[in-house]
């Protein structure tokens, strides 16, 4: 096996040697790891170097994966589940040196990175410990000495196409279902971070899963992602990204009839009502607009606020949004770095569109340029625009909210429900008539009251409506298992 973080010159002076990921194809680590990635914290640093895969490596892996399958399957489910947990104790014991290629690749907060090492692992032990589930029923026959059961059986091979934002958390939480379900998995995670996904199918590697039942092959996704998608092989395809690719995606998956299931862009919107106390719901806006540098399908970025809370909120706010200062994730900071130089752009371009459209800037800033070393964006609040601006109606995918007022409650949640997105919504308010009624009218997936949009237990189903996802499987909790299954119905006569 070739080694999986190697020292190299290429860092010379810090203490930050790039990391090398390799492909994991049929129980074996291949590629030659020529792709850089820059911290993007610390343009100076080259955090990683990663293989830059082919139609040909994603052939292979699927082929591996077609070969591993069934005897995978075959295995009681229980065995199946019992390497998974022994991957979640791995995936702990390296938690800080994980965390930390995490900072380095991503840019978000080492708590936050944390975090998603700690997310990882209870992710792989819940769903190992489903190995001991009932996965069926028993119902009663018409017929006389007739029982009827009901199963769950795996699909095949599935590809997980997966982002950066959460390299390590998304493809544990999709490919642990579809390996305790029995599946193989050919995994193709995001150019910009290829050690997190290496470190998930490391700790895989070393517990023991057999060779070719978890794959991972880097590279670009108009190359080995759409080879994926288009192979006949692959009988199922999980994807998280963007809206765009995800619907592009969806078009191939439905012309050859293989499930799909894609978790897409948000735009998500908390109401906050004139009963809320301002610093609470403060606090609960800027949680989910700031944290994670604001880079989550679930952050918020709209907020919609009644006449009377107005004022004290958006002080509250622009107050607590000082506080999320970026920098360096390894050195502290609350906020973390902006992914790349393009998202950085993407960042100011919407915060300067929007006040060239009359827009008032709260705090943050406009500028898309580099600065102290690293690719910073400061948390941004926005006012007074028109409800149809971009700002409004456009996922950004970094730290800017816009703050808009409406008359009354119907009013705002006509506004929430006013997007092509619903991933997730939320309201601050003390009443729990109208808490009900949001949580009842809301156009989401998923619903929070007095609490942020992003963030959500491992053990409850997650997903969105309209153009936010495909809303036919949700991930997560048990609820997941459906996706990477297909049911089957047994009438036994005896
Ligand atoms: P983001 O804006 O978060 O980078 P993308 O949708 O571009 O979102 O990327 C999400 C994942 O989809 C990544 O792993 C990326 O490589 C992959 N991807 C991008 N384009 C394609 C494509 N044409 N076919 C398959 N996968 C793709």
């Amino acid at each position: 096996m070739t080694s999986f973080t190697t020292e190299t010159p290429r860092n010379p002076g810090t203490a930050a040697p790039p990391a090398l990921a390799h492909h994991l194809i049929g129980g074996s680590w291949a590629g030659e790891p020529s792709v850089e990635r820059r911290n993007p914290a610390r343009l100076d640093q080259i955090a990683a170097l990663s293989p830059a895969g082919t139609a040909a490596d994603a052939d292979t892996a699927v082929a591996a994966a077609v070969r591993a399958q069934p005897a995978w399957a075959s295995l009681p489910a229980p065995a199946r589940g019992a390497i998974l947990i022994k991957a979640a104790s791995l995936l702990e014991e390296r938690a800080e040196g994980i965390a930390t290629d995490l900072v380095r690749e991503e840019g978000k907060t080492l708590a936050e990175a944390s975090g998603e090492v700690r997310r990882a692992t209870d992710v792989l032990r819940f769903f190992g410990s489903l190995g001991w589930a009932a996965s069926g029923e028993v119902l009663p026959s018409s017929l006389p000495g007739t029982t009827v059961t009901t199963r769950r059986e795996p699909l095949g091979v599935f590809a997980l196409i997966t982002p950066w934002n959460f390299p390590l958390a998304i493809p544990a939480w999709k490919a642990a279902p579809a390996l305790v379900a029995g599946n193989a998995v050919v995994l193709k995670p995001a150019e910009l971070t290829p050690l997190s996904a290496t470190h998930l199918a490391r700790a895989l590697h070393d517990a023991g899963l057999p060779a070719g039942v978890f794959n991972v092959v880097h590279g670009k996704g108009r190359v080995v992602g759409e080879a994926l998608a288009r192979d006949g092989r692959v009988a199922g395809l999980s994807f998280t990204g963007s809206t765009a690719v995800g619907l592009h995606l969806n078009g191939i998956l439905d012309a050859r009839r293989a499930r799909v299931q894609l978790e897409m862009g948000g735009k998500n919107a908390v109401l906050v009502l004139d009963d809320a106390a301002p610093q609470a719901a403060a606090a609960v806006v800027a949680a989910g607009a700031f944290g994670l540098t604001g880079q989550a399908c679930t952050a918020t970025s709209r907020v919609y606020v009644t006449p009377g809370v107005r004022g004290e909120f958006v002080d509250a706010l622009v107050h607590q949004a000082a506080a999320y200062a970026p920098g360096d994730g390894l050195d502290g900071a609350r906020m973390g770095a902006v992914v790349s130089e393009a998202q950085l752009r993407q960042d100011a371009a919407a915060v300067r569109g929007a006040v060239e459209r009359g827009a008032r800037l709260l705090t943050g800033t406009d500028d898309g340029e580099p600065s102290r070393g690293g690719l910073f964006f400061l948390p941004t609040v926005l006012a007074d625009v028109d409800a149809d601006d971009p700002v409004v109606t456009d996922e950004i995918f970094g730290p800017v909210v816009v703050v808009l007022e409406v008359p009354d409650y119907e009013a705002g949640l006509a506004s929430v429900n006013a997007s092509r997105y619903g991933l997730t919504a939320g309201i601050c308010t003390d009443s729990l008539a109208l808490a009900t009624d949001f949580a009842e009218r809301a156009q989401a997936g998923v619903v929070k009251v007095n609490r942020p949009t992003s963030g959500l237990d491992l053990n409850v189903p997650f997903g969105g409506i309209k153009d936010s996802s495909t809303n036919t499987f949700r991930e997560q909790g048990r609820t997941a298992i459906e996706f990477y299954t297909w049911g089957k119905t047994v009438y036994l006569g005896v």
